[in-house]
């Protein structure tokens, strides 16, 4: 899961400083603002937690961060087919598992995203 915030000012997109699973999360270790300098245009605001949101890693992004997962997918599943079925099943029955596992995986992200997305900490927080 990518956070993100979007500049106040200029509004690209940044990362966002303060990370955990939750906006929840996010409020007890951090507090209900943060600050956070753009990296485009160089301003510093103060932002709420519900500015941060949660976005899919790109296809690129997700395969950098999680390179050894599909590796050992692809290595397993080679060897397995290629001992039980030779080397062309092996070739095959690896390509399809690490495309199963980066679908998965894709999938999976998403979801946290829209749990991530849909729970605002305004309103509720309040002391
Ligand atoms: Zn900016």
């Amino acid at each position: 899961m990518k956070l993100i915030v979007k500049c106040k000012e200029c509004r690209s997109e940044n990362d966002s400083p303060v990370k955990a699973a939750t906006r929840i999360k996010i409020v007890q270790k951090y507090g209900e603002e943060f600050e956070m300098k753009c990296n485009s245009c160089y301003e510093t605001h103060t932002y709420e937690i519900d500015d941060i949101r949660a976005v899919d890693y790109s296809f690129g992004e997700l395969i950098k961060n999680r390179i050894a997962v599909f590796l050992i997918v692809l290595v397993v599943t080679f060897t397995l087919g290629f001992i039980l079925l030779g080397l062309n099943a092996g070739l095959i029955i690896s390509v399809i598992a690490t495309l199963i596992s980066m679908a998965l995986l894709k999938k999976n992200n998403s979801g946290k995203n829209l749990t991530f997305n849909k729970h605002k900490v305004k309103g509720r927080m309040s002391k």
